[in-house]
């Protein structure tokens, strides 16, 4: 940026500041400030997919390069007067306001040009191994990056269920999916990043350059720096997804064998599962799963609810010869103890399987269930609080009238780097036990049947759930975490807290960062 840009870029964000700090709203039309891409506010940039929380930003940036947020928050970083916060919104797909910002500015991430440069077998300086990477725009879309990288053969390792994400909105939480016993979080697939800090310091971190920086912002919640680019580890795809559900009449065994599954990483590519809690739950749980389902429980029985659990896996198939996967699957299956005759495989392509939800999500649409509230939560429960938290879980809802999937599977808390943000189960036993589970209440609601007033009551509930489900008798960290207070912050964070608020005094001093996350504020 040569000096007269720069001053033309001061004068105008001055005058920015000065409306930011106006208490009238004079924000009227788009406004041209410079060579930032101010504009009023969007539609978009106050919602979210939870439909819970609308906080309007006073204006909104749309980023044409990253030098655009460097300009911004090194501006307002240095601006003593005025209190304006930032937040990066990526797609919007947060449950409790995370990426809006109250009378602060939004920055649309998905304005920044969506650069995908696959790099395959590429001779790492150090070690001379051969790796292949992506380097990706942090607004761009995982969708985006599973497209391009097919055509080189590849694909990254980790994933979340869903790929209409984008890569900044997965990495500032963990990105978790069927992969991540395998394969880690998507925070454990990253080789570097592209930051531009709350000071406005643009720098570029990994694991071995300006470490600190890089592992505050996996999983960081947004608060210390905005992921302007990432670069990610891939590795080869497979020619066909051999895809697999059991069902279970019993929660032990049903979590038995999926610690069986999880302990045969070497065969087994991906580990799931969801409770069965009523017909609704088989049928939306089954859109993308092309098998005829021979399976009709009773989900009354003796004038009580009974509830069912389905394990999915998957595997791999290279279609490698003398490799037969549907060997590999029979003797899979001779180690678990599912319901006699309901095993069920079909074998599908590589992206149907990766975008399975996006498939559930048409259907959604098409019933206009989609722009709905969704009062989801999510949690780490240790192991030796699952049973604890699956009673708790069901003395708190109605199975005939939950709308949505409950997803139970386990992780290994080994494959996470403890230095990275996260706040994962801290108990006694979680120190040395492997594994916790990830428990999804991924709850819809549809606003003619349940009104405001049902919405609240049932926040309200999941409140008590989390209250009750972290305290110290289960011990379970909420995941995507939505918190009242910074004090419940604090004690989300519980030992990590320290580091956690010394990070934010290095990389984000004025707490510009990050509003919509209520942390420190
Ligand atoms: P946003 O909602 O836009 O932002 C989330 C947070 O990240 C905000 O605090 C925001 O300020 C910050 N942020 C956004 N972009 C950046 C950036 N570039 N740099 C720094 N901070 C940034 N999660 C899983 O782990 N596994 C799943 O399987 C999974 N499935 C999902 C399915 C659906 C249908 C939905 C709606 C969500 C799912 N999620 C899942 C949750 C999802 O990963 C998080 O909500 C994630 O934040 C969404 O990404 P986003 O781009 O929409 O982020």
């Amino acid at each position: 940026m040569d000096m007269t840009s720069l001053l033309y870029n001061k004068v105008h964000a001055f005058i920015l500041l000065l409306i930011l700090s106006c208490p009238y709203k004079i924000i009227q039309k788009p406004i041209d400030f410079g060579s930032l891409n101010l504009i009023q506010i969007t539609d978009t940039a106050s919602t979210d997919f939870g439909w819970i929380q609308f906080n309007a930003p006073a204006s909104v940036l749309k980023p044409r390069t990253p030098n655009d947020i460097a300009f911004l928050l090194s501006f307002l970083s240095v601006s003593s007067f005025s209190k304006v916060s930032v937040s990066a919104r990526g797609a919007g797909h947060s449950i409790h306001g995370q990426a809006q910002a109250l009378d602060g500015i939004v920055i649309e991430m998905s304005s920044l040009p969506m650069d995908i440069n696959v790099h395959k077998n590429v001779k790492m300086e150090r070690s001379g191994l051969m790796i292949s990477y992506v380097d990706v725009s942090g607004g761009a879309l995982w969708i985006d990056v599973l497209k391009e990288s097919l055509k080189f053969g590849l694909t990254p390792r980790s994933w979340t269920d869903y790929l209409y994400l984008t890569i900044g909105g997965t990495l500032s939480n963990g990105g978790i999916s069927g992969q991540t016993f395998k394969y880690g979080p998507q925070i454990s697939n990253v080789l570097q990043l592209e930051v531009v800090t709350g000071k406005g310091e643009m720098v570029t971190c990994s694991p071995t350059k300006s470490s600190e920086l890089f592992y505050a912002v996996l999983g960081g919640l947004g608060q210390f720096g905005i992921i302007t680019r990432a670069r990610i580890l891939l590795q080869e795809t497979p020619k066909k997804v051999r895809w697999q559900r059991a069902f279970y009449d019993d929660f032990d065994t049903f979590t038995k064998d999926q610690e069986i599954l999880i302990s045969m990483a070497e065969l087994i590519d991906y580990v799931e599962g969801f409770v069965v809690l009523n017909e609704h739950s088989l049928k939306s749980s089954s859109v993308a799963f092309p098998a005829n389902l021979n399976f009709n429980p009773k989900f009354v029985l003796n004038g009580r609810f009974k509830v069912y659990y389905c394990i999915e896996f998957a595997i791999h198939d290279n279609q490698a010869e003398g490799i037969k996967v549907e060997k590999v699957v029979e003797e899979i299956a001779q180690k678990l103890s599912y319901m006699q005759s309901h095993l069920y495989s079909v074998e599908i392509s590589y992206f149907d399987f990766l975008n399975r939800v996006g498939m559930e999500e048409q259907s959604l649409r098409n019933k206009g269930l989609w722009e709905v509230p969704h009062p989801w939560l999510n949690l780490f429960v240790p192991r030796s609080g699952i049973k604890k938290f699956m009673d708790l879980l069901m003395e708190n809802i109605s199975p005939n009238e939950f709308e949505g999937p409950i997803l139970v599977y386990p992780l290994l808390i080994d494959k996470w780097n403890t230095n990275a943000s996260v706040a994962l189960p801290e108990t006694i036993e979680s120190r040395t036990d492997r594994v916790m589970y990830v428990v999804g209440m991924l709850r819809s609601i549809n606003p003619a049947v349940c009104k405001r007033d049902c919405l609240n009551k049932i926040l309200r509930k999941h409140r008590y759930i989390a209250q009750t489900a972290t305290g110290p008798h289960i011990g379970a960290k909420q995941y995507l975490a939505h918190h009242p207070s910074p004090v419940d912050w604090h004690s989300h964070f519980g030992s990590k807290w320290i580091q956690f608020a010394e990070r934010k005094v290095q990389f984000d001093p004025l707490h510009i960062l990050g509003p919509g996350q209520g942390i420190f504020s």
